[in-house]
């Protein structure tokens, strides 16, 4: 890693039906980079709780099994900083799972996810089905409604990659932004600002050269000038080679948007590291 403090705060371990790596080989692989702080946050998504179309069972026992792994693998890893986050997706369209998730368990970071608008597919799904400008600008106006609920209800610390939506919805040949629903960013910031929230760059797309590029440079230049301070920085790996990737690229981004500090989050505080 080029940068002191470089560390990864959003990273799936195989507890999660998209990871492809163990938690332990993870945690190796963040040893070897030299992380200062590494973060696993695997899924809980709340509105699939008890039934998932992907396994059947559900993140009830996600949320227990990964807990249990990043217990053993503190114990394994003394030399690495790790940290015990979980990454909750759609709380407010099941809020007794999420509570069920975050009870007993003393997280060090949770990170409030939307990947989907309540009673629609996942974003990513949706991506399939070209559809029309109309359409997409009232999935992103149902989206910014509620990231602003869910921002009220407050029981997460970062809020995750605000620009999931446009990695799938942006019409073909366009340029991925949120034209038309600024009005709607700003007041998110400003709920995050005043509630003391954090706002993650999601490294993960920054240095694919096959996608669009998203709108994160002015997104983040915008947050500080509103007055946003809290930062969170993650490559949202799903394996091990993915393992802060664009975490080193993100610094400098944020750089470029006039931050000197981004947040590690340790027992739901924020910890404040330079960008160095
Ligand atoms: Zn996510
Ligand atoms: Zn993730």
């Amino acid at each position: 890693m080029k940068h002191r403090y470089a560390s990864d705060c959003h990273s799936h371990s195989d507890c999660s039906f998209d990871g492809r790596s163990s938690m332990n080989a993870m945690c190796e692989r963040a040893l070897e980079l030299g992380l200062f702080y590494y973060t696993v946050s695997d899924h809980c998504e709340c509105n699939e709780y008890k039934y998932t179309e992907y396994r059947g069972t559900g993140y009830h026992g996600v949320v227990r099994k990964a807990w249990a792994q990043m217990d053993q693998c503190r114990k394994d890893y003394p030399q690495l900083r790790l940290l015990r986050g979980i990454e909750l997706g759609q709380p407010l369209q099941n809020p007794s799972a999420a509570e069920d998730a975050l009870t007993g368990r003393e997280y060090d970071f949770v990170i409030g996810s939307l990947h989907n608008v309540a009673g629609e597919k996942d974003f990513y799904h949706l991506g399939e089905e070209g559809l029309s400008q109309e359409r997409i600008d009232a999935l992103l106006n149902r989206y910014f409604d509620e990231i602003l609920a869910m921002i009220s209800w407050g029981g997460f610390d970062s809020l995750a990659h605000i620009t999931y939506p446009l990695r799938y919805l942006s019409l073909p040949g366009s340029t991925p932004s949120f034209a038309g629903h600024m009005e709607q960013v700003k007041a998110i910031f400003s709920e995050l600002i005043r509630g003391e929230k954090a706002l993650e760059l999601n490294t993960s797309r920054l240095l694919r050269q096959d996608v669009p590029r998203l709108p994160d440079p002015e997104l983040f230049a915008l947050y500080h000038e509103m007055g946003g301070r809290l930062v969170t920085l993650g490559a949202d790996a799903h394996c091990t080679e993915d393992l802060a990737q664009g975490i080193d690229e993100g610094m400098e981004l944020l750089k470029q948007a006039g931050f000197t500090e981004f947040a590690v989050y340790q027992n739901r505080t924020p910890v404040m590291l330079p960008l160095e």
